[in-house]
């Protein structure tokens, strides 16, 4: 049996892709930093709210303060979130509620039949899935998924457990079940999805089908689409498709530079990049920021200082004790900035070449960049 989740569903978009990363297992466990960030902070989150719990408390910002983060591999990254967290409404734990519930491992069987939580890593289990939290306020049954990007999340998943998580808690008598997505890193909380019991039943019959479909299945082929660019680019090397794959609205993306098709692709990834990056600023200063992957592209604020009088300032640095050769030793001066001030002093070429040599020295180096190809006619 080929067991699925909603993240295994998602990949059957692209049968080789499934094929690689959960039959064949040749992908390697990807170590995007922020897979890495989200499952550090997860894991702060569900060791938060159960002790809040196990205290009877709705809050404790002493275990929050309190909390090592020193030997993760991003802590000032976790360190932020946890920050947020601790500022929000997501700190309050509803401790008082019903079936309260955290990082639930709910397991399935073929017929989709709750498992007991232990057999989540059992070959009996069809179908797999972990809710952040989840709890039921009178007749009201909330599930509560993390979000640590700053991308907007998909809510599909909720709607999926919307149904199985009544099933699996044994969650009889309730009216309605409200799905929300705390996104911590922005701060905020979006309800994603309001559902009466029988609103969600179509979870079954899809569910099943998804199941039938991939265990019947004889061929994996790979088809290029949406999966190929999403979470950062597609994690399967062995693509057969790659060169489709990795088009993006005509410019292929190479994931590496294995041939010199490869390294053409990039070049001109490059030579676009500042006219997009310029068309990109326009849009955001009309439409507001875009995050996409753990990236996001706005206006920050920043301050630059601009030294009004530079004699004075270097007076003055004296005065107060600053030793002259240290001042001198963190001036630098370009061979630009000496040309401009030669040009505006009125002293022509020649002076200004002979003083280039007088008082510094040309070396040859190697820059890299993309630049222009001369024109062999000119
Ligand atoms: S790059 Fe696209 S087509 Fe190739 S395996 Fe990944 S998802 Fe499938």
């Amino acid at each position: 049996m080929i067991a699925l989740s909603h993240s295994r569903e998602q990949d059957l978009a692209c049968p080789w892709r499934f094929h690689e990363k959960h039959i064949a297992k040749t992908v390697p466990r990807e170590e995007k930093d922020f897979l890495v960030i989200g499952s550090d902070f997860a894991k702060f989150a569900e060791r938060y709210r159960k002790h809040c719990k196990a205290h009877g408390v709705e809050t404790d910002y002493d275990f929050v303060r309190d909390y090592d983060v020193s030997k993760l591999a991003y802590p000032e990254r976790v360190a932020e979130l946890i920050e947020k967290f601790s500022q929000s409404d997501f700190a309050v734990v509803p401790i008082d509620s019903k079936h309260f519930t955290v990082e639930a491992r709910m397991a399935f069987d073929s017929g989709l039949l709750p498992l007991p939580e232990k057999m989540y890593f059992s070959k009996k289990v069809a179908y797999r899935g972990k809710v952040d939290m989840g709890y039921k306020v009178g007749s009201t049954v909330y599930l509560v998924d993390d979000k640590t990007g700053w991308s907007d999340a998909d809510p599909e998943q909720l709607r999926k457990y919307a149904y199985l998580m009544p099933l699996w808690r044994k969650i009889r008598s309730f009216d309605k079940i409200v799905c929300v997505l705390n996104y911590v890193a922005k701060g905020s909380r979006e309800v994603v999805g309001e559902y009466g019991r029988r609103d969600v039943n179509d979870v079954f019959d899809e569910i099943m089908a998804n199941l039938e479909s991939v265990n019947s299945r004889t061929e994996w082929p790979a088809v290029p689409g949406d999966l190929c660019h999403a979470y950062g680019g597609c994690p399967v090397p062995s693509c057969p498709e790659r060169d489709r794959a990795t088009a993006v609205g005509g410019i292929r993306v190479p994931w590496d530079i294995a041939s010199r098709e490869d390294a053409e692709a990039v070049a001109r990834l490059l030579m676009y990049q500042k006219p997009m990056k310029a068309k990109l600023k326009e849009w955001v200063e009309a439409n507001g920021g875009v995050s996409v992957d753990g990236y996001v592209a706005d206006f920050a604020d920043s301050k630059r200082w601009k030294c009004r009088d530079a004699g004075k300032a270097l007076r003055a640095l004296k005065l107060l004790g600053v030793d002259p050769e240290i001042i001198m030793g963190n001036l630098s001066l370009s061979e630009k900035e000496i040309a401009a001030i030669c040009r505006q002093g009125g002293l022509g070429g020649e002076e200004t070449q002979d003083f280039l040599l007088q008082y510094g020295a040309f070396s040859d180096s190697r820059r890299f960049d993309l630049r222009k190809e001369k024109d062999e006619s000119e």
